[in-house]
């Protein structure tokens, strides 16, 4: 999965997204730009007028009422970096970011857009699919800064990052110039105050009105923070245009995932477009997936057993497939649709269940493994290790099942098998 945020915001957050935590199954809902923009203007942030389309048909349309001297044409992709981007299959002359005077070639554009992989810092290498454009009122820049509020685990709070080398990349600004960077932890129970946000407003070097409008301007994005019950919100370019007026130009938001049952509303927006297919399949069964690039796939309870089950398959000598968590009381319906989920990576050459039943009654997973096996014709090597609960009824049942599964004493012992089986 990739996150606009994760990558392009100083790494204040970065601890809480790395793997450990994804596997806390914190998947840091990530919205698009024009998702985050339509959200800004709900909490009374100054964002640009804009529309999103699909098509140059829709775009031509939509363009005749849309009037203003200049537009600025952007593509709709998790990734920052798009001013900069590139399109292999499209216009090599076009970027993320378009801007022009032209009402024809803003709608135009998208054709090159549209459908192409955009490939820039933050992507795969192979780039995006981008789907959606967002067409723009074109400000005139003056200074462009960098704002951003997150939930910040050293200081246990909020904290507003500021800079007024905004954007560029801010990675490359905190490692070249870390004094242009200022932090400015808050007290959640008081929230920012008008003198915080002043003092962050000339940070960003506005200068007179300008000054008081950042900082209202400031005030409202912690208001939107809060309200919405973000982990990140960042503005870069956080701007002054040359009428002297503040603009979030660009805006990436991130949200607490344990909030999502009171953000409904929200968490509806999300897409899942650039999410791993198999991971959103995982989710819909209350499993935890995470897809990655080995051949032995794996089906356990428990996130840490699950991790030391891919620790010894790579002491081994092998490679995970995935990481598989099926939760402590899992079903036999979770264990079918784990298998068909696993089993649907073309990659993977054996399959490792390995189950503690604690809470779980291991013949429960017997069962299920049997009927899955059956159902899905299994065509690779089944290593199974069971313990706990019931487990000497559950290796019966396998054993008179006649079904060709290995069955393995210890965990060692399992990821010994599932190795051999492949080799
Ligand atoms: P990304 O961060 O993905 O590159 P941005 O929205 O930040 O995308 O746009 C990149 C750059 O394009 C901005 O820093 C700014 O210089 C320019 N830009 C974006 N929107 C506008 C606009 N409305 N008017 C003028 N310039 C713009
Ligand atoms: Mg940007």
């Amino acid at each position: 999965m990739l996150a606009r945020t994760s990558k392009n915001s100083i790494n204040l957050l970065k601890t809480a997204q790395t793997a450990a935590s994804r596997i806390e199954q914190r998947r840091w809902l990530n919205l698009q730009e024009y998702q985050s923009k339509e959200l800004l203007q709900k909490y009374g942030c100054t964002v640009q007028k804009f529309f999103v389309t699909d098509s140059k048909k829709d775009a031509q349309e939509k363009i005749k009422k849309f009037d203003h001297k200049e537009y600025v044409v952007k593509a709709q992709i998790l990734a920052g970096g798009r001013g900069k981007g590139k399109f292999p299959t499209g216009r090599s002359d076009i970027t993320g970011v378009l801007i022009t005077q032209k009402k024809d070639d803003a709608a135009g554009s998208i054709e090159y857009m549209v459908g192409h992989k955009l490939i820039t810092k933050q992507t795969p290498p192979e780039g995006v699919l981008v789907s959606k454009v967002m067409v723009a009122e074109s400000v005139q820049i003056g200074r462009e800064t960098y704002l951003a509020i997150l939930m910040d685990r050293d200081s246990n709070g909020p904290v507003i990052v500021a800079s007024p080398a905004g954007g560029v990349d801010i990675e490359e600004v905190a490692e070249k110039s870390p004094h242009l960077i200022f932090k400015e932890p808050i007290d959640i129970d008081k929230g920012v105050t008008d003198e915080i946000a002043l003092r962050l407003a000339e940070k960003l070097e506005f200068k007179g009105a300008l000054k008081t409008k950042a900082a209202e301007e400031i005030k409202r994005l912690y208001k939107l923070f809060i309200a919405v019950d973000a982990t990140q919100v960042e503005i870069n370019p956080f701007v002054e245009t040359t009428d002297n007026r503040v603009f979030c130009v660009d805006a990436k938001l991130n949200f607490d995932d344990s909030a999502a049952f009171r953000q409904k509303e929200i968490f509806a927006m999300d897409d899942h477009a650039e999410q791993d297919p198999r991971e959103t399949e995982a989710d819909k069964f209350g499993l935890n997936y995470i897809g990655l690039d080995g051949n032995i796939a794996c089906l356990v309870n428990g996130a840490g057993l699950a991790m030391a089950t891919m620790d010894i398959i790579k002491l081994n000598g092998g490679e995970p497939a995935n990481f598989l968590d099926v939760g402590g009381s899992v079903t036999e319906a979770q264990v079918y649709e784990a298998f068909r989920i696993i089993t649907s990576d073309k990659q993977v050459k054996a399959l490792l269940v390995n189950i503690f039943g604690g809470i779980v009654n291991c013949a429960t997973i017997a069962n299920g493994l049997i009927a899955a096996f059956k159902r899905m014709e299994l065509k690779v090597p089944l290593i199974v290790r069971l313990e706990g609960t019931n487990v000497d009824a559950a290796k019966k049942l396998l054993k008179e099942s006649n079904l060709p599964i290995l069955t393995a004493s210890n965990l060692d012992d399992a990821a010994k098998k599932a190795v051999a089986s492949i080799k």
